[in-house]
């Protein structure tokens, strides 16, 4: 992170320092233009004024004798021809017409001219005042100066020096901000993460934090309560047959109530193996685990499947189960379509009067498959109506445990509606009966 903050303050403060100096050299270098233009200019009309009074040819060149070499500024006395009669800085014999020269077309045409121009030398720039004279000779006054860029290179050396105090600075600056940035986040108590103050740009991580905390507390508080509850259903039936082998084995038991020991033993022990199988397929759907593989479920198909293996179960309750509908399709894991409607039904007929009646109907509408299995049977009190869905919930704890039950049942039924983003609907009336609805999306 500090070589993060310390590469992004070097260039940063290498940018600003770039366009900076660029910046004010572009602005000096403008401001030194207007000074020269302005002082050629002045210079120019002034000695251009002296000449014009002088006005004899030989006085003029006498009195421009004077401006030598010396002096910054070049002076040059061209004829309307074009030919240099006088200039301080070069030989005229040697000069070549300057008739052409932009400044010279313009102070003839106009009676004065101005231009600027980069010098044979690199690195030099030529601003350039003509005037053209009574006598109709032009006098020009040249001054030469560095050009923008042997300006900007001469300010090189700062430029470096600059750099070397940023990357200096930086470096102290980022180790500085590195430790002050990082320091409220390592104090972050992640237990608490809302009660921090920290930056206002963290608060979505740490409501994220506290959002996987509160989950993680649930999930484990579900597991120590799912952990009791299991060791005490498995406890029960343990006990039992712990009771009644021990019976057996000491010989205690009177002869006729051997096989009676044993049938309890034999019940209890099937009613383990039914906890046990049921305790699996929930830690499988809470991880995820049952094939995870959808495909095309035909409801009507799995529900005739269900009734014909419940069909003994039903006959024992003396419940009659009556399928109807038609064909619908879901995508779904057709396992778990079977446990639920296998749940459902066992429960309707489990909880039914003897002579009672088990509806199963499967229908579709609005690109919902409707489950839809009803009863005549007990129903259940209203005040329990949302907790029968909650695991090893149980109205009638003895008369569940009498028909086998778990009290895992809808508590896999809920599992397996929201693994396929279902919805499911329950009303029932004490004595009266309870009609169980699942919704499946059909696409
Ligand atoms: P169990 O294995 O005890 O049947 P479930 O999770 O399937 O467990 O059901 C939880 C409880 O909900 C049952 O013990 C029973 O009291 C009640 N229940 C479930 N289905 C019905 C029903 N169709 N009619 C009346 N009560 C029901």
């Amino acid at each position: 992170m500090k070589k993060r903050i310390f590469k992004s303050m070097v260039l940063l403060a290498s940018i600003v320092l770039v366009i900076s100096t660029c910046g004010s050299l572009l602005i000096y270098y403008q401001f030194m233009t207007r000074q020269i233009e302005s002082q050629i200019a002045q210079e120019g009309m002034c000695i251009a004024g002296a000449v014009n009074i002088i006005a004899d040819e030989d006085n003029v060149l006498a009195y421009m004798r004077t401006y030598d070499t010396e002096k910054p500024m070049r002076l040059t006395l061209i004829q309307s021809d074009g030919s240099v009669v006088y200039d301080n800085f070069g030989d005229t014999a040697v000069m070549e017409n300057h008739l052409a020269r932009p400044e010279v077309i313009d102070a003839i045409e106009k009676g004065t001219g101005y231009c600027a121009r980069f010098s044979d030398t690199i690195g030099k720039r030529n601003y350039y005042y003509a005037v053209r004279l009574d006598n109709g000779n032009i006098l020009r006054l040249s001054y030469t100066t560095n050009s923008i860029l042997l300006l900007g290179i001469s300010v090189l050396p700062l430029f470096a020096v600059c750099f070397i105090i940023c990357l200096v600075v930086g470096f102290i600056m980022a180790g500085r901000m590195t430790r002050n940035i990082i320091k409220p986040i390592n104090n972050i108590d992640l237990q608490h993460p809302k009660k921090n103050f920290v930056y206002k740009e963290l608060r979505p991580l740490l409501i994220r934090i506290n959002r996987q905390n509160d989950e993680r507390n649930k999930n484990e508080k579900m597991r120590q309560e799912f952990s009791a509850n299991v060791s005490h259903e498995l406890k029960t039936p343990l006990t039992s047959i712990s009771g009644y082998a021990e019976l057996l084995k000491d010989g205690i038991a009177a002869k006729e109530d051997v096989p009676k020991f044993a049938e309890k033993i034999y019940k209890e022990a099937g009613r383990m193996i039914n906890l046990v199988n049921d305790i699996i397929k929930i830690s499988k759907l809470d991880e995820h685990r049952i094939g995870i593989e959808k495909e095309s479920v035909d409801l009507l198909k799995v529900a005739l499947d269900v009734a014909e293996r419940l069909e003994m179960v039903a006959e024992n309750n003396r419940v009659k189960v009556n399928v109807g509908g038609y064909p619908v399709t879901v995508p779904a894991v057709s396992q778990m379509i079977d446990e639920l409607i296998y749940n459902l039904c066992e429960n309707a007929i489990k909880y039914n009067h003897p002579g009672g009646r088990v509806d199963v109907s499967i229908t579709a509408a609005n690109n919902r498959a409707r489950i839809e299995v009803s009863d005549t049977g007990i129903g259940i009190p209203d005040q329990y109506k949302d907790r029968v869905f909650e695991r090893f919930f149980r109205v009638d704890k003895s008369h569940s445990r009498q028909t086998g039950g778990t009290g895992l049942g809808l508590a896999i039924v809920k599992h397996i509606v929201e693994y396929h983003h279902g919805e499911i609907q329950l009303s029932s009336k004490l004595s009266e009966g309870t009609k169980i609805v699942v919704l499946l999306n059909t696409q």
